[in-house]
């Protein structure tokens, strides 16, 4: 036992931090966002098993940091096979698909949690294809689309639809937006969206990942470990707020989003402080 700042503190008995961790544009980017440098670091591969995304060497260092500080659990959209072709090693199970999947340790389905998404997506099956229909048919309008429901193991867990630009630039002008609101309200129904680039998921409300995430946590519950968390977009604020701190990347959806409204709340309070 050591003596800091008066602080008795025992190295033996620190509970390590788990750490839920949103992984695409949190700790790397694809080379679509990013133009890669030499002393880059590719990270993850697509299908063919060419390059996809990078890390900065920043980037590096703070995955590093994690691996060896905390138990590190991603919580991402990317399905199970999409996780497979990301090349850090996870040790500690997963969370994907926006939360239809929990991975245990070994990386086999979680069964407890595949029954729960089966018995809560069962009346949604038939509502993703005519989904899926309605979107296509109202693209017409706007141009071209590509649209396709992510699975795993049978299961349809959430709707794609991707918007073909050139090169599949994430950054071109999309119409997504006004497509989604030309949807009649009735084939939406009980189904939440999340816009990243030229990718909008179309996604049912009993996938989220902070349900899967509380799942996981409930395991840890009696430890009393501290729990963090790392995400970039708005939808990643939901799981966040199960962690006891968490934060976010520079240069992120989540931090454009409270720079401009901590700056517009400002602007008409006049203070910094708990608004009501
Ligand atoms: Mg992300």
């Amino acid at each position: 036992m050591v003596q800091m700042n008066n602080f008795l503190f025992d190295a033996q008995n620190i509970a390590t931090p788990l750490m839920l961790v949103d992984l695409d544009d949190t700790l790397f980017q694809t080379h679509r966002r990013i133009v890669p440098q030499t002393d880059f670091k590719m990270v993850t591969t697509d299908k063919q098993g060419q390059a996809l995304a990078y890390m900065n060497p920043i980037q590096q260092h703070f995955v590093q940091w994690l691996l060896h500080s905390t138990h590190l659990i991603p919580v991402t959209a990317r399905s199970a096979e999409a996780l497979s072709r990301v090349h850090l090693p996870f040790q500690y199970g997963a969370v994907c698909s926006h939360g239809g999947t929990v991975l245990n340790p070994d990386f086999s389905v979680n069964v407890d949690w595949h029954v729960q998404m089966q018995q809560a997506l069962t009346s949604y099956q038939e509502r993703q294809q005519i989904l899926i229909d309605a979107l296509q048919q109202q693209a017409i309008n706007f141009g071209s689309i590509r649209t396709w429901v992510v699975e795993e193991q049978g299961l349809g867990l959430y709707i794609v639809a991707k918007q073909n630009t050139e090169n599949d630039n994430p950054y071109a002008p999309n119409f997504l937006p006004e497509l989604l609101n030309s949807l009649s309200s009735e084939v939406l129904e009980g189904f939440y969206f999340h816009l990243n680039g030229n990718n909008l998921a179309l996604i049912p409300q009993p996938v989220s990942k902070a349900n899967a995430a509380r799942f996981v946590l409930q395991q840890f519950a009696s430890q009393q470990r501290p729990i963090l968390g790392f995400g970039d977009s708005l939808s990643d604020v939901e799981f966040l707020n199960l962690c006891h701190w968490w934060g976010m990347p520079n240069h992120s959806q989540l931090n454009r989003w409270v720079k401009h409204n901590l700056t517009q709340q400002y602007k008409q309070e006049g203070f910094y402080g708990d608004y009501q």
